[in-house]
């Protein structure tokens, strides 16, 4: 059997270049290779875990599965579903079983929503994990194309794995984080990472180029030179996005002049604004062409496939529960 591979995107708004990076990228290529079977979700129930206007939720499910059409998901080679349509909800119930609320309770993620918004820790934010590690492993998955953020996550999924196998005898495959170039793709603020969550903080694959040279324009930056390379705000952020669409020698080049000459941010800000446009450019030419009719026919193909999949490891595990 061919090695499988599950990743997918928050239903919480348009996805950004963090998103594409971390993520998309990496689903693109596994989609890619002969190796994988893809299944790639919109994690409509992950935005439950954080405070949602259920009209927008609507219309965002629906805005996903359009950037991942025009990104290059092929619903010919992948599968491509909403998570809700599938049984993801019950297997996680039945995994949340094998988790101690104080080992999710200590995960750095959820203490940090915890303290940004103490009102919002739901319970449906304490289980977002186990909910992760039941998208993964309802497929039996190995790869999972995501950014560095979530490997806490990630590792409550192999735990669960490991669990799940010692106590039943069963065969989940440990998953790994499919790591691409932009795993960690950080925020124009200069600080943390780029983040749908952080006003100020992303580019919207489906933005301008006057909007992103109004977003490259506020990068914070310093005097444009110095006797070492900043590690992180703004100069770094900058150095980053000139790694990822400008290339090795343009960084380099950046890199020298930050240390001997000085670096001019005016002219590398307009030059990187538009070699990210550029990049968008084609995927923002494709999106328009995507029907709504597109959309709900690769969804509904993508939920039989799901369902047949999901609803088979679940049976399997409802026996050795004692549920069946
Ligand atoms: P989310 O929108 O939180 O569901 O994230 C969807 C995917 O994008 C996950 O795999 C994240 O790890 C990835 N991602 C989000 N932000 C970034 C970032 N700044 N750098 C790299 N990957 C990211």
């Amino acid at each position: 059997m061919s090695k499988r591979v599950l990743s997918g995107v928050r239903a919480s708004g348009r996805l950004h270049l963090g998103n594409y990076l971390g993520a998309v990228s990496g689903m693109i290529e596994l989609q890619n290779s002969n190796e994988y079977e893809t299944f790639y979700m919109v994690a409509d129930l992950h935005a439950l875990t954080t405070p949602f206007d259920p009209e927008q939720l609507r219309v965002n499910r629906r805005e996903v599965v359009r950037d991942y059409l025009a990104c290059g998901l092929d619903p010919s080679k992948s599968v491509i579903f909403e998570q809700s349509d599938s049984y993801h909800a019950e297997f996680s119930f039945y995994l949340s079983s094998f988790m101690t609320v104080a080992r999710m309770m200590h995960l750095p993620t959820y203490k940090d929503k915890v303290k940004q918004s103490p009102e919002n820790a739901s319970m449906a934010l304490l289980n977002y994990p186990i909910l992760m590690a039941a998208d993964i492993l309802a497929y039996k998955a190995n790869a999972v194309p995501v950014g560095d953020d979530q490997m806490p996550h990630l590792e409550i999924a192999r735990e669960i794995a490991r669990k799940l196998n010692d106590a039943y005898g069963l065969d989940f495959p440990e998953p790994e984080q499919f790591k691409t170039k932009g795993h960690l793709v950080p925020s124009l603020t200069g600080m943390g990472k780029m983040s749908k969550s952080v006003e100020g903080s992303y580019i919207l694959l489906t933005d301008s180029l006057d909007q992103i040279n109004s977003k490259i324009a506020g990068v914070p930056t310093d005097s444009g030179q110095g006797s070492e390379l900043p590690s992180d705000g703004g100069v770094n952020t900058l150095f980053e996005l000139v790694d990822l669409f400008l290339g090795e020698n343009k960084l380099q080049e950046c890199k020298n002049a930050y240390l001997s000459t000085g670096l001019r941010y005016g002219d590398l800000k307009k030059e990187i604004s538009e070699s990210i446009y550029e990049f968008l450019r084609p995927i923002q030419e494709r999106r328009l062409q995507i029907s709504d009719d597109e959309v709900e026919r690769v969804i509904t193909a993508g939920a039989k496939v799901s369902r047949e999949i999901v609803g088979s490891t679940i049976s399997q595990l409802r026996v050795k529960m004692g549920l069946i």
